[in-house]
């Protein structure tokens, strides 16, 4: 698999830079990937070829443009199994998602003193937005726990509903612990109590061969720059009967039917929920990342990451004082670690000085970090064209820094 992974690595241009005068091993891949040229220059070619404005001109070149955004369109569709087009929405990414879901239920689902279901490894953004949309109801939620391997405690989660549970809103991997959630099994039991389920998939999209409808969740949301797309594009999957549901989120262009000023009618799926000019050249790049990542086959992508976690596991594992938080069964291309009492940030700022690129802080999940104890982690996480040799490099720059930092 290494071969494979260095092959990968050549279609990244941006991996061939140096940082600090040495060769860059990027490994903040959760946080974001770098890009393939295949979607450098499908941006770059429609902003070349293409650019125009969609849905509103009879020109050649808008319906050019109106063509290829719904072609993208259908791509997140084909890539995700979901059963319609109109089912997919174009949003800025996962947060912007889990917010247009939030409002929605905010507005027309939550009742005084509701309760939603979410698990202690959530990022802020599946949290926050449910706090906002919920204040003036006093939404309360209720929190899965974790056990010692940071995976989610199916028991509790079970024992979690009652008659005013509206929503369990779960990550499908913890970008923090790794962990692969069970989402099948989370969404069977939120349905036998009659309750619908989002699943972030920020981290898990990339990670995780993911069909909507064989899940059957009622939303899924992920960002494009996380799967080798351009940043500024996500999408928001729902199934119909709840996007029929929702109230629009934002008024504007394209959202309407008919505008006056004593009454407006909204447009039908998916536009309701696309207000405004979007992003066409990011919805172009994203089908452009799901078509290279689909040309290559996913399952090997995955396989190669894998590989290489399982790797530098062991590798880190060397290192005396070391601690890896998030020994799940199923885990992401995510290893955060904490080395003796070390902060993060000093470990952190040392290595890239030796060209690696890692995470520190608690990326997002401070209730998290409140119920491990700790201010937070070094975090290096995984793509396909990492190799081995970077993470021999990470290794022995973990070595110099716990040297230097005495
Ligand atoms: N959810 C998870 C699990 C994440 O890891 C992230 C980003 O790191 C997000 C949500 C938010 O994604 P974005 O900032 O692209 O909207």
């Amino acid at each position: 698999m290494e071969a494979f992974r260095k092959q990968v690595r050549e279609a990244f241009p941006l991996l061939q830079r140096q940082v600090h005068g040495k060769p860059l091993a990027y490994f903040d891949n959760a946080a974001t990937t770098q890009k393939p040229q295949a979607v450098l220059d499908a941006v770059d070619n429609y902003y070349r070829q293409t650019n125009s404005n969609v849905h509103r001109g009879v020109h050649a070149l808008s319906q050019e443009a109106t063509e290829a955004y719904e072609q993208a369109r259908k791509t997140v569709q084909n890539f995700l199994h979901a059963a319609h087009s109109h089912e997919i929405i174009f949003t800025r990414g996962t947060t912007e998602a889990v917010n247009l879901v939030a409002q929605g239920f905010g507005k027309s689902v939550f009742q005084e003193g509701d309760e939603i279901i979410c698990s202690v490894m959530e990022h802020h953004s599946n949290i926050v937005p449910w706090q906002l949309a919920g204040a003036d109801k006093k939404l309360r939620i209720r929190v899965i726990p974790v056990n010692e391997r940071g995976e989610a405690d199916m028991e509790s989660y079970a024992s979690l509903f009652n008659e005013k549970t509206k929503l369990v809103a779960i990550t499908q991997a913890s970008n923090v612990l790794g962990s692969i959630t069970p989402l099948k099994e989370i969404i069977r039991i939120a349905h036998s109590h009659s309750v619908p389920v989002l699943a972030d998939g920020a981290q898990g999209v990339k990670c995780c061969l993911t069909d909507v409808q064989e899940l059957d969740c009622d939303f899924y949301c992920f960002s494009g720059h996380k799967i080798y797309a351009p940043m500024g594009i996500g999408v928001l999957y729902g199934k119909e009967k709840w996007l029929e549901k929702l109230p629009p989120y934002q008024g504007g262009g394209d959202m309407i039917q008919h505008v006056g000023f004593d009454k407006t009618t909204f447009n039908s799926l998916p536009f309701k929920f696309e207000a405004g000019t979007p992003n066409v050249a990011g919805a172009i790049g994203l089908q452009a990342a799901l078509q290279w990542v689909e040309n290559i086959g996913q399952e090997k992508l995955i396989r190669a990451e894998e590989e290489l976690t399982a790797y530098a596991t062991k590798q880190l594992q060397q290192l005396p004082g070391l601690r890896i938080w998030g020994t799940s069964a199923r885990k992401a291309a995510v290893i955060s670690f904490t080395l003796g009492h070390h902060h993060p940030t000093d470990v952190g700022t040392l290595i890239d000085f030796m060209g690696i690129a890692v995470r520190t802080g608690h990326h997002c999940c401070q209730p998290l970090m409140d119920v491990l104890g700790i201010p937070g982690t070094v975090r290096a996480s995984f793509a396909a064209y990492n190799t081995q040799e970077e993470t021999d490099r990470m290794l022995s720059a973990l070595q110099t820094a716990q040297q230097m930092l005495g």
